[in-house]
């Protein structure tokens, strides 16, 4: 039986109140599909478990000055087609409509997809590869982390235990010459992804590429930008260029070291990160020229 004290605030500052009084003993439950499993598997046994369910000023969705703003408790159902209205999310659709089932996409917020911090999370490879950051909150106010920096470790984020993950911000870029894509590769519909990576590119006016960002996933503990592939890819031409753009798949799949598990062998997974990031990059290009 699962003993423990269910929380109900209904604003931040009661939430974080909460947190800083009960510490490591208190867990945030928000969509609750990944704190299910981990209660029912005792994997952890909290004393508190505070609910956001009811916190007002998390669920919106707001472009501004600084880029999309999107509160924590926003499900990814409602992220379903999102680059249809906010379209520099365009890589979050590559991943929404795919990702678990339509059960657990009406329940699972944003906000927890990224704090389950799942090493074969999409979520925060996609957030990576914009080049989100995430407001966090506390009882001793707030502060802005980059999302390259959350991602800590598999199941760890830098968020101390009294502190509210409320929004995400994706910085603005120019559409007319950036873009950014995502691609997984699943052996069962509804699975996580063996491996995924995203790809982000910036253009000048003759195919250049001024900036790069291509993370991949499910490869380390944490999403991984493949550093290498990304200075490759600067100052070069890659519109139309096959060549940089498997020069990249190839860089970026010789410096990953992926465990094997039971879904694929680690040489797979190499092999996978090539192509993947041909496919991403691609998409990208095609997208930021299209
Ligand atoms: C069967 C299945 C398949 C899945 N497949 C994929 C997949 O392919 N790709 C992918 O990216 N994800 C996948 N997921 C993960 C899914 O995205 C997460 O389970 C879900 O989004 C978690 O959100 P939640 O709101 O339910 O979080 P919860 O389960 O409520 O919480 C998850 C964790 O985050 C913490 N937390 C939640 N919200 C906050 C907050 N605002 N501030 C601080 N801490 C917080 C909780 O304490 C807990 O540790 C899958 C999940 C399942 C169950």
């Amino acid at each position: 039986m699962i003993d423990c004290q269910y929380l109900e605030p209904t604003t931040v500052s009661e939430a974080c109140t909460l947190l800083a009084e009960h510490g490591d003993d208190a867990k945030v439950v928000a969509g609750g599909q990944s704190m299910a499993i981990l209660l029912r598997n005792g994997l952890i046994q909290p004393s508190h478990l505070i609910s956001i369910q009811h916190v007002s000023g998390l669920e919106d969705i707001v472009a501004s000055d600084e880029g999309v703003k999107i509160g924590a408790k926003v499900t990814l159902d409602r992220l379903i087609g999102i680059g249809e209205t906010h379209p520099t999310l365009r890589a979050l659709d590559d991943v929404i409509n795919e990702l678990a089932d339509q059960q657990i996409r009406n329940f699972a917020t944003l906000g927890g997809a990224i704090c389950e911090a799942h090493p074969a999370s999409d979520i925060t490879v996609v957030l990576s590869t914009l080049n989100a950051s995430v407001k966090l909150a506390s009882a001793g106010g707030e502060r802005v982390v980059s999302m390259c920096d959350f991602v800590t470790g598999a199941f760890a984020t830098a968020a101390q235990s009294d502190e509210l993950l409320t929004e995400v911000v994706v910085p603005s870029f120019d559409l007319g010459s950036a873009a950014a894509a995502h691609r997984r590769f699943v052996l069962r519909a509804g699975d996580y992804p063996v491996v995924g990576v995203g790809a982000f590119v910036s253009l000048d006016g003759s195919g250049g590429c001024q900036d790069a960002r291509i993370v991949v996933g499910n490869c380390s503990s944490a999403p991984a930008h493949a550093q290498e592939a990304e200075t490759r890819l600067k100052g070069h031409s890659i519109v139309g260029n096959n060549g940089a753009i498997a020069e990249a798949g190839e860089l970026a799949a010789s410096h990953v070291a992926p465990s094997s598990d039971p879904m694929a062998p680690s040489e797979y997974k190499i092999d996978l990160v090539n192509v993947l990031t041909r496919e991403a990059l691609a998409e990208a290009v095609a997208r930021a020229t299209g």
